[in-house]
């Protein structure tokens, strides 16, 4: 969980993000090694399958990363799965491809706080509601979606946050093996009915104008998460609404984050 994770910060520092999310990870399996340690739950990426005509995207897709960050999250389900042929009956790993985590811990005592300007859409709609940005610039209106803004899967981090509980748990009380999981609710969500959901539910105005697609967006990403919920002791449980309230309540109550 110390991996770095933007895209667009990837493709300008491509040697930062191999150095920390790939040696990074190396550190860590030695250091495994060395204390016998050989059950882990690696936070993947739907990033990963690149851009996918198929959708729902299911775990056998194939993986095909557009952008360093994808690769480096490629890179270590390799290198995990090369570590795994090498001692089938010792290791355990999941492979946790999330989909789009949004939201904060209902407490509001635990939330996103990008360090640098965020790139991800929640916390940029946050920001915009806060009044520390003026608008949100939606990525292009004329994708082949309902509405023509790009569609995903919005998970609750809470959700996802339970399934680690539950693949590591799973991990534990089965034989050693290494599975890949998509960690989604199998939703999708336009970026104009994220708008919408977060304004009405928190009562407050989002701005937005459109501006040109992003380079390597795809229209739809949403997960087939057949295999996790029948796999894992686990389903999502916390819908839009949860999401964006108790992500808004956490920038309201923390405007400065952590600081
Ligand atoms: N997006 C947008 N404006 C922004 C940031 C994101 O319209 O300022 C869109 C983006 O094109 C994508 C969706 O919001 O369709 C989710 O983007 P994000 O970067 O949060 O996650 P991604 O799906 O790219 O991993």
């Amino acid at each position: 969980m110390a991996g770095l994770k933007s895209v667009e910060e990837s493709i300008r520092k491509p040697l930062l993000y191999w150095d920390n999310n790939v040696n990074g990870t190396m550190n860590l399996l030695k250091i495994m090694k060395k204390f016998d340690c050989k059950t882990i739950v690696f936070s993947s990426s739907a990033t990963i399958y690149g851009v996918v005509s198929s959708d729902p995207i299911d775990e056998k897709c194939r993986i095909n990363p557009n952008n360093p960050y994808g690769h480096t999250k490629a890179a270590i389900e390799f290198m995990l799965k090369g570590i795994f042929e090498s001692s089938k009956d010792k290791w355990r790993i999941a492979n946790l491809r999330y989909f789009n985590p949004i939201g904060a811990h209902d407490s509001s005592l635990i939330g996103e706080n990008p360090s640098d300007y965020p790139n991800n859409l929640f916390p940029i709609i946050c920001n915009v509601a806060q009044g520390k940005y003026e608008e949100l610039k939606i990525f292009g209106n004329d994708w082949p979606t309902l509405d023509g803004t790009c569609v995903r899967d919005y998970i609750h981090v809470m959700d996802l946050a339970e399934a680690h509980t539950s693949a590591l748990d799973f991990l534990l009380s089965n034989k050693s093996q290494l599975i890949d999981l998509n960690i989604g609710t199998g939703i999708g969500t336009s970026v104009l009915e994220l708008v919408e959901k977060f304004s009405k539910v928190n009562n407050c105005s989002v701005r937005f104008s459109y501006s040109g697609r992003r380079q390597g967006d795809a229209p739809v990403v949403i997960a087939n998460n057949n295999k996790a919920i029948s796999v894992l002791n686990w389903k999502p449980k916390r819908n839009l609404e949860e999401m964006c309230k108790n992500g808004w309540e956490w920038k309201k109550n923390n405007p400065l984050g952590y600081q």
